[in-house]
């Protein structure tokens, strides 16, 4: 089983939007009762949220009878779990692993609310029917495939609704018919590089929008606080940003779609937050962070595609020669690599991607491969002037080398 979200876009109008709040209100109340209730009882590890949440109905119907009592119910479940969390916690830190315990805190604020079961449907495909808040307008921009399980209604920080739907599925087995091998390396001038010399441009649209977010957060750092001007500056910003992440996103999907589809082996950095370093300059942190998420979709999609995806560790893949295996010192100004030893001229990233490729290949460990390894493949193993040249494909090592050890 595979269980998918699907996100689409809500255009509730100002009475739906008031019922929305007045739900999300509702479940705060709950919750923090629950939560209240739970304190004087917990120790004992008995009790049912359900039923509290059925007495607390009781006492004041007319005003529980706003939500809709899944949603209801689904409060005291979100409590469950984390109380679950909390009592897992308890247990961790008796075994000796180092943590805070934290009990569950009360909450300022509910954001989403969620009908586990029942309670919406979709009208005419643009409408959605929730219980108890009425037929929202919905733009349904794809076609959810699987069984519809759930439903959460949410508000994101640029005051735009959203509904989630999560799906089941049957999982497909699928293998790659073809065998391509590729390594990437990531990197800062260029997003991607590619072992074969392919060069994947950070998307020019992204630098207007992250200058535009500059200039909105400029205009929001002089309103004066608690004005509403700052709040509407505020919504500006949050806007401005959730559209640079949407447009990372799409950029990544589009990408690493691209990617797991035509190669079945894919070799890239072990990138872990300690080795970044850590700056923080705003398109930096972006930049960051979506290597983490590109690698995450390259792996998830990988396997989807019925492909592997290799992790390397990075040490050593931007300093060392991937021809001969030489080291020597890359500062970050250095754009080419110009081996000493054997000659080899190459883009500094190619070259790392390169060496991701071949550390993969060899479990890791370093194996220094003869120069001729790859000479059919690429002519230029002896002094090569020109760049263009170190373009060349290496989709098939199998052929460089012998064939039985790249059989995946
Ligand atoms: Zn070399």
């Amino acid at each position: 089983m595979v269980v998918r979200t699907y996100k689409f876009r809500l255009y509730p109008n100002e009475k739906q939007q008031k019922k929305l709040l007045q739900n999300f209100r509702i479940c705060k109340e709950v919750y923090n009762s629950l939560l209240a209730e739970s304190r004087k009882l917990w120790t004992t590890r008995r009790f049912d949220f359900n039923l509290l949440v059925k007495d607390m109905k009781i006492t004041c119907p007319k005003y529980y009878s706003r939500a809709y009592s899944q949603v209801l119910q689904n409060v005291s479940d979100r409590l469950t779990k984390s109380f679950m969390n909390f009592f897992r916690r308890i247990k961790e830190k008796k075994s000796g692993k180092k943590l805070k315990v934290g009990f569950p805190r009360f909450k300022s604020r509910i954001i989403s609310i969620t009908y586990p079961q029942s309670g919406f449907r979709i009208i005419k495909g643009n409408r959605l029917y929730a219980s108890k808040i009425g037929n929202l307008p919905v733009k349904l921009h794809r076609v959810m495939k699987g069984k519809i399980k759930t439903m959460t209604l949410k508000r994101n920080n640029a005051n735009q609704w959203f509904a989630y739907f999560t799906c089941e599925t049957e999982k497909k087995k699928t293998k790659h018919c073809f065998k391509k091998y590729v390594g990437i390396d990531v990197g800062i001038e260029s997003f991607a590089v590619f072992s074969n010399g392919e060069l994947i441009d950070n998307p020019k649209h992204l630098f207007k929008s992250e200058q535009k977010l500059k200039k909105f957060q400029r205009k929001l750092s002089r309103k004066k606080k608690k004005s509403n001007n700052r709040k509407i500056a505020r919504i500006k910003v949050a806007r401005q940003y959730n559209n640079i992440v949407n447009q990372r996103q799409d950029f990544l999907h589009k990408l690493s779609n691209k990617i797991t589809k035509s190669y079945s082996f894919i070799a890239v950095e072990n990138l872990t937050i300690t080795n970044m370093v850590k700056n923080h300059c705003f398109a930096k942190h972006i930049n960051d962070a979506s290597w983490g998420t590109f690698i995450q979709m390259l792996s998830y999609k990988a396997v989807a595609c019925g492909g592997q995806l290799v992790k390397v560790n990075p040490r050593g893949t931007t300093t060392n020669c991937s021809n001969c295996g030489s080291k020597q010192e890359m500062p970050l100004s250095t754009r080419i690599y110009d081996c000493p030893n054997c000659g080899l001229v190459l883009h500094r990233d190619v070259n790392s991607a390169r060496n991701i490729f071949d550390y993969s290949r060899a479990g890791q460990a370093r194996t220094y491969t003869p120069v001729d390894r790859f000479a059919h493949a690429f002519p230029f193993s002896r002094k090569v002037s020109k760049l263009e040249e170190a373009g060349t494909t290496r989709d098939e090592p199998s052929k460089a080398t012998d064939a039985g050890s790249h059989a995946l």
